[in-house]
C-alpha cells in the first residue's frame, strides 16, 4: 500500500497565543539548517526502505507556516521528496499556508511544482477575533489569499476555521461560515479552540482577562456548522471536516483508517512497519541528531494487536461513516462485539453510537461529544 509523507516545517512569523504546535519565529539561518537536516532524514529512509515502501500517493507539507520558506525553498524540498520516494501519478500534494504568507507569484510558483492542494488558516472573518488569537493577518488577507490561490489554478483548496473563541458570539460563527461558504473552497475544517495549558490565551482566561466560550455555545457552534455547510452541498464526512463531491482529504484519511504514513521533520509522527514513533519536537535536538546521522526520533513504540485494535476504534470513529465492521473482522479475524461487546453496549444505551450498513458510528448526539466515546476504547 502507498503511504502518505508528512513533512512539517515548524517556522512561523510569530506564535499565535492559541498556539502549542511545534512551531518556531522563522530566521534565515535555521531555516536553512532545519532544510538540510530534512534532506539528511529523507536520505536515511531512502537507505532504510524498499523500493515498494517509497511509493507515495500523498504528501502533505505542514507546520508551522510552510510558506516562511522561500518558495525556492520548498520547490528544492519537492524535488527532494521526489528524487528518495515515488510520488505516483494522481498524488494530492498539498502545502499549508496562512493569508499574507505568499503572494500572487508564489502560488504560482508552487502550482507549477506539482502542489495541487492548499490548506489555508483562515480561522475567523472577524478582525477582532483574529487579535484574540494573535494571528498576524486580517479577514481581507484570507479572502485574498483564496482569490490569488485561484488565479493560480488551484483547484482544491480546504479554508480551517476556528470557533469557541473567547468572546465570539452565535452570529459572528455564523457570517465567518457564509464568508467561508462564499469562497467556494473544495474543502472546511471547522475546530473548536482548545485552551492549551500554559498558552498565552489559556493565561488570559485563567486570569479572568478573557472569557471562555460557554460549552453550550461551543456546542451549538459546531450543530450550526454541520447544518449550514452540509445545507450549503458539503459532505460532512469527519468529526471536523467536511467536502464538496471529490474533495475529501486523502491524506487525512490515511490517518483516520489507520494506514501507514511517515512524518519528516521536528516533532513528526509516524505509524509505519507496526511502529509508532515520533521525532525530537525541540529543534536543537532535532537538528543535533539528523547531523550526526541518526534517525530524529524522541519516542518509539510497537504498535500490539491490541493498540492497533484501539486506534482503529477511536480512529475510524472519527469519520462519520464509522468503523467497517467486516475490514475489522479481516484485520484483526476477531469480531468488534466481541472485543469491545461492554463498551459498545454501554454507549448504544447512553445513544451516543449505533450500528447501521456494516459499521458502527457516532449517533448525532454522539458527535459532539466524541472524546468521551472514544476514552472507551482506549
Ligand atoms: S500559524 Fe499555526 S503553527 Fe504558527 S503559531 Fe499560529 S497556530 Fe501555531
Amino acid at each position: 500500500m502507498a503511504i502518505g509523507l508528512y513533512i512539517h516545517v515548524p517556522f512561523c512569523v510569530k506564535k499565535c497565543l492559541y498556539c502549542d504546535f511545534t512551531s518556531y519565529p522563522y530566521n534565515p539561518s535555521d531555516a536553512q539548517a532545519y532544510l538540510k537536516a530534512i534532506r539528511r532524514e529523507m536520505h536515511l529512509y531512502r537507505q532504510l526502505l524498499t523500493s515498494d515502501e517509497r511509493e507515495l500517493s500523498s504528501l502533505f507539507i505542514g507546520g508551522g507556516t510552510p510558506t516562511c520558506l522561500a518558495v525556492g525553498e520548498l520547490k528544492d524540498m519537492l524535488e527532494e521528496v521526489r528524487r528518495v520516494f515515488k510520488l505516483l501519478p494522481g498524488s494530492e500534494i498539498t502545502v499549508e499556508t496562512n493569508p499574507g504568507a505568499i503572494d500572487r507569484d508564489g502560488f504560482s510558483e508552487l502550482f507549477g511544482a506539482g502542489v495541487n492542494r492548499l490548506s489555508i488558516g483562515v480561522q475567523s472573518f472577524q478582525d477582532d477575533l483574529l487579535k484574540v488569537l494573535g494571528r498576524i493577518h486580517d479577514a481581507g488577507a484570507a479572502a485574498e489569499a483564496v482569490q490569488l490561490a485561484r488565479a493560480a489554478g488551484f483547484k482544491n483548496i480546504n479554508l480551517d476555521f476556528i470557533f469557541g473563541i473567547p468572546g465570539q458570539t452565535a452570529g459572528d460563527w455564523l457570517d465567518t461560515l457564509r464568508r467561508g461558504v462564499d469562497l467556494f473552497p473544495e474543502h472546511i475544517a471547522v475546530y473548536g479552540l482548545q485552551l492549551e495549558e500554559g498558552t498565552p490565551l489559556e493565561q488570559a482566561v485563567a486570569r479572568g482577562k478573557r472569557r471562555a466560550c460557554p460549552e453550550d455555545l461551543e456546542l451549538s457552534m459546531y450543530r450550526t456548522a454541520i447544518s449550514l455547510l452540509t445545507g450549503c452541498g458539503y459532505e460532512h464526512y469527519e468529526i471536523s471536516n467536511f467536502a464538496r463531491p471529490g474533495g475529501r482529504s486523502s491524506h487525512n484519511l490515511k490517518y483516520w483508517l489507520n494506514h501507514p504514513y511517515l512524518g519528516l521533520g521536528a516533532g513528526a509522527h509516524s505509524s509505519f512497519r507496526g511502529e509508532r514513533f515520533s521525532n525530537e519536537t525541540s529543534l536543537e535536538r532535532y537538528l543535533e541528531k539528523a547531523f550526526r546521522g541518526e534517525y530524529p526520533v524522541k519516542d518509539r513504540e510497537l504498535i500490539s494487536v491490541q493498540t492497533a485494535m484501539s486506534e482503529s476504534m477511536f480512529l475510524g470513529l472519527r469519520l462519520i461513516q464509522g468503523v467497517n465492521l467486516d475490514l475489522f473482522y479481516r484485520r484483526f479475524g476477531m469480531r468488534v462485539e466481541n472485543v469491545y461487546g461492554k463498551q459498545i453496549a454501554r454507549l448504544a444505551e447512553q445513544g451516543l453510537i449505533e450500528v447501521g450498513g456494516g459499521h458502527l458510528r457516532l449517533s448525532e448526539r454522539g458527535l459532539p461529544v466524541a472524546n468521551r466515546v472514544f476514552q472507551e476504547f482506549v
